[in-house]
């Protein structure tokens, strides 16, 4: 029935509450994908339940013609945690990524001189349309769609010496503060630091794709804020509607550059998808969880490392706050089949890296469930093989 896209399990999921999901037959499983860094505050938080509930009854979708105060508080609040002025709200990451790359073309030839080549970086990922796949530096999701659009340049991640010799022209860099699914991999401070020298020195944007490592995930509200380097572009998705769709651009007033139909869509931001962002944004950040993500990321880290400690198959931890990883020696599609045999939830990334996604308010008693659980597994599946 369904187009090829994924090599899904067979397992049929019907329920969840918090940190666990439930199948068909009413087996347990513990979710440490989290919807891939989406079910920020777990399954069915009764909070959402209730906006949700209340919303239907209100209003659902009226189209971007018109304002609705769902939207205007959720743009007050983004704009309220950053340091940006305006937002524009999609459905995705990867329409985030697209106004974003509008928003480098436009400014490239209103305020740079007609400048149009957009920068990214070797192994990133930034979605699956076109645009988007053309500023992702992995060929195997590009292969097969190739002609990209044009005017887009890789360079080495971290490597700054490799950005410099290819900005002129440029209009834009895009990157993420840390690459997701290449395997957890962090931007050096320096190398963003130097990003940002070189985005104001040849009248540049700087663009950062926080869509995986953004709202809370890092413990900081924005990553930005862990690398102290603000960009002039935030994309985010994922997180901030906690596993209803929605995504955002913000932009300071330099990057300010749309007018009215340079961009738009149907669906992006209504009523409905911001009533529950505004409510994952209430939790997250105004009722405290977010102060917590540093103290449960570093007790994860540690159990983390303890289960290095304990089994050779992992090579390293890595990471930032809530989304951490283990580095294996082998690749971890065998190990993340036999977790869910045992009922564990686990997603891979570039790298051989195993993907630790718990919800943002995962408890401290959870997190050693979390390690017990895993230990098992890892102990099994050595025997195993
Ligand atoms: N950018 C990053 C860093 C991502 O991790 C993803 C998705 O995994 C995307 C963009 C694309 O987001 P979406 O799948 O919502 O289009």
């Amino acid at each position: 029935m369904l187009i090829n896209t994924y090599n899904r399990p067979d397992k049929n999921f019907i329920s969840g509450k918090g940190m666990k999901l439930y199948d068909e037959s009413g087996s347990e499983y513990l979710d440490l994908v989290s919807g891939i860094a989406v079910n920020s505050l777990g399954h069915c938080h009764p909070e959402m339940i209730k906006t949700i509930k209340k919303q239907s009854e209100k209003l659902l979708h009226i189209s971007n013609l018109y304002h609705t105060t769902e939207q205007y508080e959720l743009a007050k609040k983004l704009v309220e945690l950053s340091d940006h002025d305006k937002v524009f709200f999609c459905n995705s990451g990867t329409e985030a990524i697209e106004a974003a790359l509008k928003i480098a073309r436009k400014y490239g030839k209103v305020k740079a001189y007609g400048k149009s080549k957009i920068l990214y970086m070797k192994d990133s990922f930034h979605g699956r349309t076109m645009g988007a796949l053309s500023v992702t530096g992995q060929p195997k999701y590009q292969n097969e769609f190739k002609p990209l659009i044009g005017g887009t340049e890789e360079c080495e991640f971290n490597n700054i010496n490799n950005v410099i010799k290819k900005m002129p022209g440029a209009c834009a860099i895009i990157v993420e503060p840390i690459q997701g699914e290449a395997g957890l991999i962090k931007a050096d401070i320096e190398f963003l630091k130097k990003l940002r020298e070189l985005c104001d020195k040849w009248n540049c944007l700087l663009i950062f794709d926080e869509i995986q490592c953004g709202i809370g995930r890092s413990g900081s509200f924005f990553a930005y804020e862990k690398f102290g380097v603000i960009p002039d572009v935030v994309c985010m998705a994922k997180g901030l509607g906690g596993g209803i769709p929605i995504g955002a651009v913000l932009v300071n007033e330099k990057a300010n550059i749309f007018v009215p139909g340079d961009h738009g869509t149907t669906f992006g931001g209504n009523a409905f998808s911001c009533a529950i962002a505004n409510t994952v944004l209430t939790e997250l950040v105004y009722k405290g969880i977010l102060d917590g993500v540093d103290k449960k990321s570093k007790l994860l880290k540690e159990k983390l490392e303890l289960l290095k400690e304990e089994f050779n198959l992992i090579e390293e931890v890595r990471g930032i706050g809530l989304l951490q990883g283990l580095k294996l020696n082998e690749n971890p599609s065998n190990f993340i089949k036999y977790a869910l045999e045992n009922n564990v939830l686990l997603v891979g990334a570039g790298d051989n890296v195993l993907r630790v996604i718990p919800p943002l308010n995962v408890k401290e008693i959870e997190i050693e469930e979390i390690y017990i659980v895993l230990k098992n597994i890892f102990k099994e599946f050595k025997g195993e093989k």
